[in-house]
Parts: C-alpha cells; structure tokens; sequence
C-alpha cells in the first residue's frame, strides 16, 4: 500500500500501539477515583500533560484535553461568541471553524483577504480589527494546500491593537512537524490533534493562556475532568497521544519530507501538461503537497489509484463531496477546480514509491483525458 493520505489521518506508530494495549491491561483505573490504583493513572495522565506542556512550551496547566481539534476550535468560539461581540478569521478555516463561527452567536465574522497562494493580508487583518473584536482564529497549517501563515507577525499586528483579543490557531497539521511554541508565536489558544502525530483517534487537546482562562465556557458539562469539556478521563489515549509526540521527535526528519514533496512535485510538473500546483512552493509544510490536473474528476484519478492500492485525497476528506471551499479561496481556474488531488506524506514513503505513483498518474490523467 503507498498511502498518501497523511493530512487525513496517520498510521499509529507500532510502539504507540504496543505502549496503548499495555496500558489498557495495566492502567485501566478512572484518574478521578480516590483509590490508589486511581491515583497511579492520575499520575500518567500528569506525565502526558507535562510532555506535551514542554513540547509547545506552555505551563502542564494550560493544556486541556479534548476529543480532538474539532471540539478544541468549537470550545474557544463559542466561549467568545456573544451577540456584542465580533470575530475574525480566514476563507481558509477548516470546517470545524467554518461551521462553529457560522451557528455561533457573533454579531458578526469577519473574514481576512488573501492572495492566490493562501497567504493572508496583514493590511486587512489590521484594517478589520475594531472595538468589538473579541476573537481571532487562525489556521496554521492549513489541511488542504499546506501554507504556512507567519503567526507571529499575525500576533503582532492583533496585540498592538489590542492586547485583550484572544489570538487562536488551528495547529492540527503544524503540531510534530513545525514549531509550536505558543510564546514564540505569541498565542493565547492552540488547537491540536492526536490521529495527525501518528497517535490514536479520538483525542486532541486545547491549549489556554493562564490568563484567558477566565474567558473559556466547558461545551460539555458533568465531572469537569478536564474543565470545559466533561467525561471520563480517555487515559490509554491522552498517554498514547503523548508518546507519539515524543516519538515524533526522533522519527520526523523534516528534510526527508521536503526532499519527497519536491522529487513529486518536479516528477509530475516534467512528466504530465496542463497541471497547477496549488502549493506555494515557499512558506508550506512539506507534508502536504496540492496539484490540480486540467480537465479531471479528482475522484475518477482518486478511484483509479486505488486500484493500485495508492490512497491519495481530493481536497480535504472533511469536505468529501463538495466543491473545495478552499480553491475557491485561491481563485483558481474553473477548468483546475475538479482536479485537485491532495499528497500528503510520511516516514514510511520512499522515491520508489513515488516513481510508481508517477507512473500511474501519467496513464490515468491521459486515460481520463481521451474520454471526456
Ligand atoms: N483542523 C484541521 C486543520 C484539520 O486538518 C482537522 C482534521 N482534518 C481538524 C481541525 C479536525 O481535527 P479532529 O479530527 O481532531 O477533530
């Protein structure tokens, strides 16, 4: 299988599998019980929270766990939500964003202009903040086309209009591939992800300046176990996650990615006509690579290719079936919009496999091409 859907969702490291099934046999006490055998789970839990505080470097405090990055983006919007009040944020938002700002209570959502590469327009940030501001949410990574937007100039030009707006990002696909540190990018809430890292589903986390705090609502109420979001602590799966992060620190090699997205991208720009890289080759994550074949059904290539056990993506799975909000945002070519196909890679992917990727796409975008 080459699998080239890592934006999707990753494969669990082996030893985060092993080290999740060890737990499960051996820690499977509830951390809020008063018992002893409780209080040892406690403790694990206390050591995934202090991990992933070092590895975003933030205070074990601030870090909240959640079911993943959507119920975290949803969490801080409605927290700030409020007939009074006003948000801001990109056309470029994942749709846990999108759909959280579009049935929240904000007077109203401001939207940032952006250029052709998914870039944000610093001048119409700062022209957009007013008094009513009260929210800014920001993608970091983002999902389908891979930009990188420079937050710390974003925190910048937000806290010298007004240092009491909350600065959200969205880090899903930034956390175990680019810096997270929350001081350095000057941000006062982080949502991120466990299945991106390699590590299981179903869990995530919220990060939350100590002196925001006071302005969070839960969306879930009952114990309070982890403040704004209630249940039973998902304990093998908060330690699990916090391996894989860990682990991402030894197994990631950040060149090797940029080397496989760049072999890919050349490959098919010399070998295949009428292509747009969607990508901007500068300012990106390496791990997500864009191209749009002129005059194809992305899903007609997608279901080729998994024929030949290769998994890619059209636009993001999140948006299956609709027309990419997100290449509409770029203003791409209507003869383009169809054909956008999404790589996103991983350690486990080689030049051999890619070479084999090349060779199939090569028949089939000129397969699909004689037909229609
Ligand atoms: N934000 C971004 C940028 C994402 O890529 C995703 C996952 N597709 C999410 C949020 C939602 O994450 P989760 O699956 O953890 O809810």
């Amino acid at each position: 299988m080459i699998y080239l859907d890592n934006a999707a969702t990753t494969r669990m490291y082996d030893e985060v599998i092993d080290i999740e099934k060890d737990f499960e046999k051996k820690f499977f006490a509830n951390p809020s019980a008063l018992h002893s055998f409780g209080m040892d789970v406690e403790n694990k839990v206390k050591e995934a929270r202090q991990i992933i505080a070092s590895y975003i470097n933030s205070n074990e405090n601030e870090i909240y766990f959640t079911k993943g990055a959507t119920e975290s983006n949803n969490i801080i919007i409605n927290s700030i939500a409020s007939e009074k009040n006003t948000a801001i944020t990109t056309k470029l938002e994942h749709s846990s964003v999108i759909d959280a700002f579009d049935n929240s209570s904000f007077k109203e959502v401001k939207l940032i202009s952006n250029d052709n590469q998914g870039f944000i327009d610093f001048d119409s940030l700062e022209n957009l903040i007013d008094k009513d501001t009260k929210l800014v949410s920001i993608i970091y990574v983002q999902n389908e086309i891979g930009c990188i937007q420079d937050i710390r100039k974003i925190s910048d030009i937000i806290k010298r209009k007004n240092k009491d707006i909350l600065f959200h990002i969205d880090a899903t696909q930034a956390l175990g591939k680019i810096s997270c540190d929350v001081k350095k990018l000057g941000v006062d809430a982080m949502s991120f992800s466990s299945h991106k890292v390699h590590g299981p589903k179903g869990i995530g986390g919220l990060y939350v300046k100590d002196s925001f705090k006071i302005k969070i609502k839960p969306v879930l109420f009952g114990g309070r176990q982890e403040i704004f979001s209630s249940g039973t602590t998902n304990a093998p799966a908060i330690y699990s996650f916090a391996k894989a992060l860990e682990l991402s620190n030894k197994k990631e090699d950040f060149s090797y990615i940029r080397d496989l997205n760049t072999y890919l991208r050349e490959i098919i720009e010399n070998t295949i006509s009428d292509i747009h890289v969607n990508s901007p080759y500068e300012n990106s994550s390496p791990y997500i690579l864009n191209i749009a074949f002129k005059n194809i059904k992305s899903e007609v290539l997608l279901h080729m290719l998994e024929g030949d056990d290769i998994f890619v993506a059209s636009g993001s799975a999140c948006s299956k079936g609709n027309n990419s909000r997100i290449l509409s945002a770029l203003n791409l070519d209507e003869k383009y919009m169809d054909g956008a196909i999404r790589f996103s890679f991983s350690h486990d992917i080689s030049k051999k496999d890619l070479d084999f990727v090349v060779e199939k796409l090569n028949q089939y975008v000129e397969e699909i091409r004689k037909v229609f």
